[in-house]
């Protein structure tokens, strides 16, 4: 029962507190889950505890980052590539209050379009920090709610390291990050995934010095060794600092900044390195505090995520669950497919994900993109393959936009010609992914893209020629 509504009166009505689905979080797999069930006609509520919806993605990840990633590209051209084009300027200055001001507007017009698309879809916000008493029932605050399906869509939190304590002030995480208030002098950046190469970037160009600690020996770990050397060679010209295979052992607050203690990942000698700003961005966690998971019996695995069957159940009956807070890739993206497909199968549809063709992207400069397999796990799998490259070199219209850095790596079954992956590191990688992404998901293959008549001049006519570069017939070089 409602107790805000039992004190001035009124008795909640049964309409009122029970819903076919009930969503708990409202981030990219939670709110997308919700329209998506609202639109098949379920009678749904979405709990949130945050005062504003869009959960990471919207509030304190890939929206606020991206904002600041294309405004200070932005800075970064002004101040060092308008006068290759001809343009003259004074001398280019950073207003840093104005450009976190265009950070939290974008947030802010993102959040309350999903207000806007809650109520047009007739989607119940129940605002507060949920927890499931029972099968089949949702608290929140004092209130609880009844629910045929419910969908834990709690995302995920930042990780960090034993030992080292985030004070979002100094040692911040990329919440943090995404906050300062003065470019720092010295940055130093535990990780060198995602989250570490997007914020080195922002904060690079706005003038920080930045080094990049990363435990593997490669950045982007998981990514086609090809693209991760790549991208290290041309992050490290435009100024990065990198100690690969380096842990970091020892974090310290000193008067004027930080203290850090490395040593190389295989033993030897330590060093110390100081900093006014370290960002930990070694990873997040799924995240589940306070939801009863225990009381109501559902499991979670080694690392925390709730585990779940092929279609999202986990093993109690009615409650799902989508997401960050379960295995897969940590991406806006794969949570939301998932709430799509797990509301159609709600409303009594089938659905299904390949998971092997989310694509993933990083949105430095140049940007980063991949698709299905990396040629090590090609050759880990024993498959015979076929790798076609071109380089934005040879492309007239990176030539004009004086974006030369990079090139496509398809990948193709040697046999079928089937794409089986593709890579790119060069300008707009993350929207000529799609491209091979859509050819991938019909089971295509690199001559159907050879064949593709596509535009000129454009940088898809990259993707096009590492397509016939698998047959060896690249017309551009
Ligand atoms: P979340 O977005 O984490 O949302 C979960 C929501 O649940 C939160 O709002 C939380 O407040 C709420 N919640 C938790 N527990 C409860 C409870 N008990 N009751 C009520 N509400 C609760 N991904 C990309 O694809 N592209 C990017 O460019 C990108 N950039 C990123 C940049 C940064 C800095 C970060 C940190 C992440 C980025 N990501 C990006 C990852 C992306 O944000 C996540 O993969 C995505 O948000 C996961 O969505 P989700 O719905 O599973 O969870
Ligand atoms: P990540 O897994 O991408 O990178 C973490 C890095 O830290 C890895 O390279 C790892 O080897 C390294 N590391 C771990 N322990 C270390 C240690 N002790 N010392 C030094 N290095 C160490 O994680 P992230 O960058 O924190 O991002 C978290 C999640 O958010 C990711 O799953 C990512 O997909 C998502 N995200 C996506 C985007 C995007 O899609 N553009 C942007 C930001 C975040």
């Amino acid at each position: 029962m409602c107790s805000h509504i039992q004190k001035i009166g009124f008795k909640m009505s049964k309409s009122n507190t029970e819903f076919d689905v009930i969503v708990i979080g409202a981030g990219p797999g939670g709110y997308v889950c919700a329209i998506r069930a609202a639109q098949l006609g379920l009678k749904t509520a979405c709990v949130e505890k945050r005062d504003t919806l869009g959960g990471t993605c919207l509030n304190i990840g890939c929206i606020p980052s991206k904002a600041l990633l294309h405004a200070s590209e932005k800075y970064s051209e002004a101040e060092n590539h308008f006068a290759d084009f001809g343009i003259k300027t004074g001398k280019v200055s950073l207003d840093l209050k104005a450009m976190m001001k265009h950070k939290d507007d974008v947030v802010d017009s993102n959040t309350k379009g999903i207000e806007f698309l809650f109520k047009k879809n007739k989607i119940t916000w129940l605002k507060g920090a949920g927890s499931i008493p029972a099968k089949g029932e949702v608290k929140v605050g004092k209130d609880t709610y009844k629910a045929k399906h419910i969908v834990i869509a709690t995302g995920s939190d930042v990780a960090s390291l034993p030992g080292i304590e985030i004070d979002e002030k100094k040692v911040v995480s990329s919440t943090g990050a995404l906050e300062l208030t003065k470019v720092p002098n010295k940055m130093v950046v535990i990780g060198g995934g995602v989250i570490g190469l997007e914020m080195a970037a922002v904060w690079s160009r706005l003038g920080a010095s930045v080094t990049v600690i990363e435990y593997m020996n490669k950045i982007l770990p998981p990514m086609d060794n090809e693209i991760s050397k790549e991208a290290q060679k041309i992050f490290k010209k435009q100024g990065l600092d990198f100690k690969l295979s380096t842990k970091v052992t020892e974090v310290k607050n000193t008067k004027s900044g930080v203290k850090l203690t490395t040593e190389p990942a295989n033993g030897g000698d330590a060093e110390t390195l100081d900093a006014d700003i370290v960002l930990v961005a070694v990873g997040r966690k799924a995240y589940t505090d306070k939801l009863g998971l225990d009381k109501v019996g559902v499991k979670t695995d080694d690392r925390g995520r709730i585990e779940t069957d092929g279609h999202f159940k986990t093993n109690v009956d009615g409650i799902y669950a989508i997401g960050d807070v379960i295995a897969g890739p940590m991406l806006a993206h794969k949570a939301e497919e998932e709430g799509v497909v797990l509301a159609e199968m709600l409303a009594g549809q089938s659905g299904h994900i390949d998971y092997n063709l989310i694509p993933g992207v990083v949105y430095t400069w140049p940007e980063v993109a991949e698709v299905g397999k990396t040629e090590e796990q090609l050759k880990d799998e024993g498959v015979d393959y076929k790798v076609g490259k071109f380089p934005f070199m040879a492309n007239g219209r990176a030539r004009a936009m004086g974006a030369i850095d990079g090139f496509v790596k398809i990948l193709a079954d040697a046999k079928t010609d089937q794409v089986l992956g593709a890579h790119i590191i060069g300008p707009e990688a993350g929207t000529l992914i799609a491209e091979i992404t859509a050819v991938m998901e019909f089971g295509g293959s690199s001559e159907d893209i050879a064949r593709t008549c596509h535009a000129h001049p454009t940088l898809e006519e990259v993707v096009k020629e590492a397509a016939l570069a698998v047959d060896g017939r690249p017309l551009h070089i």
